[in-house]
């Protein structure tokens, strides 16, 4: 058996070994404080502004709005929670969709529960929301449309810029949780008339804990975490200084191969793709044909139980995931396989492999027959399967 294949890159990626090279140093010997004046401080402090610079270039963005956080997940706190406490005097209706990560998801509805409004937009069978439905729900106390730019499970990309476009046009601040798109596909914020976007650091091959939030000159947000006068007075905290001088030079890596990296990825995804779709009956590609990240393949197997098929693929080393890392362990079905109309069956029955750069054809292969195997097993053993055979079902 081959050594484990990890396909499961939408929940963390490898440190790559020039990233941690960059970080060590920032370990060891240079381990200041950013703040602090004398010479550890202004080091420390110059690695910071080069990874402001490096991240802001990958999102065509001034270095100036780019404020270092603890992750993706204090980011999108931080985009909403402080978009309501600005806008109170606006209103308190936010537009968001229904197959956002939990960290956008379970912030609107903590804030549901502190008297916002949130309009949960439907999306299509390929995960796409539909622009008129947002120009429909759009209100005068409408005050952010948090869309995410690519979805972490199915990998759907959105139509970011005309929904940018939108929220322009109205007034309306736009939130793009772009997690899983940042450091993988192009993003231009001003373009994509981006106002506040959230970035990762461990989803790009940097480290864990870290991440930043974009926000554009003029959308002043009040800061989410009090304390010292860090980040120019918006997030208090001792600057996390390895962590970022990692993060800046993963999206330097990061964009720098992007366009070998698209070809790449996407080359296998879709031979991973077409091999379980010809190889497994009654399989079926989850999200978008084309609009897609370039290392997602979300399938659903029928008449199998994903949490059993993602054990057995486990056994024979193969990791992926049955959709977002932070769901599983609960028994519910994702709610973005329900969001595209899947019954909870199937839904069930469905499996993300989460590709990167550092996968190979040899890998995709195995896996195509690894799953095979796996689910001619379980469904040998299916009561519902051979009702199905039978035409009973
Ligand atoms: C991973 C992820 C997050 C959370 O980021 P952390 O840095 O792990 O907090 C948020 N949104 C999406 C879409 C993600 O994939």
């Amino acid at each position: 058996m081959p050594k484990t294949i990890y396909l499961d890159n939408a929940a963390t990626t490898a440190v790559r070994p020039e990233v941690l090279d960059a970080m060590m140093p920032f370990l060891t010997e240079w381990y200041g404080n950013p703040s602090s004046v004398h010479e550890f401080g202004a080091l420390c402090n110059v690695a910071c502004d080069k990874a402001r610079a490096q991240v802001a270039k990958v999102i065509g963005a001034d270095p100036k709005d780019v404020y270092f956080t603890s992750g993706g997940t204090e980011s999108d706190n931080w985009a909403l929670k402080s978009a309501v406490l600005a806008k109170k005097e606006k209103g308190k209706h936010i537009i968001t969709t229904k197959i956002e990560h939990h960290a956008v998801m379970e912030t609107c509805e903590f804030l549901e529960r502190q008297g916002c409004e949130v309009t949960y937009l439907d999306v299509d069978a390929d995960g796409l929301i539909d622009l008129g439905a947002l120009k429909d729900a759009i209100r005068p106390d409408t005050i952010m449309i948090s869309v995410m730019y690519a979805n972490n499970e199915i990998g759907t990309v959105q139509p970011i810029r005309e929904i940018g476009e939108i929220a322009r046009s109205r007034g309306i601040l736009f939130h793009t949780d772009a997690v899983q798109a940042f450091g993988h596909i192009p993003i231009d914020v001003d373009k994509d008339n981006i106002d506040l976007m959230s970035a990762s650091g461990h989803k790009i091959h940097g480290p864990k804990g870290v991440g930043f939030l974009y926000m554009r000159k003029g959308v002043k947000l009040p800061p989410f975490m009090h304390g010292g006068h860090h980040e120019r007075g918006r997030r208090a905290g001792t600057l996390n200084v390895p962590g970022i001088v990692g993060i800046g030079k993963a999206a330097e890596v990061a964009e720098r191969e992007m366009p070998d990296n698209i070809k790449r990825v996407s080359g296998l995804r879709d031979m991973l793709i077409e091999g379980l779709l010809r190889e497994v009956p009654y399989s079926k590609l989850n999200g978008h044909p084309t609009k897609r990240l370039p290392g997602n393949v979300n399938i659903s197997f029928r008449y199998v139980e994903g949490e059993s098929l993602l054990m057995l693929v486990d056994e024979k080393g193969v990791s992926a995931s049955t959709g977002s890392a932070c769901a599983s362990g609960s028994l519910d079905p994702s709610h973005v396989l329900l969001a595209i109309g899947l019954p909870h069956e199937i839904a069930h029955g469905s499996l993300r492999f989460s590709l990167s750069e550092e996968n190979t054809k040899e890998e995709m292969e195995y896996t195509v027959k690894v799953v095979k195997e796996v689910v001619e097993r379980l469904r040998s053993m299916s009561p519902l399967y051979e009702d199905m055979l039978n035409g009973v079902a």
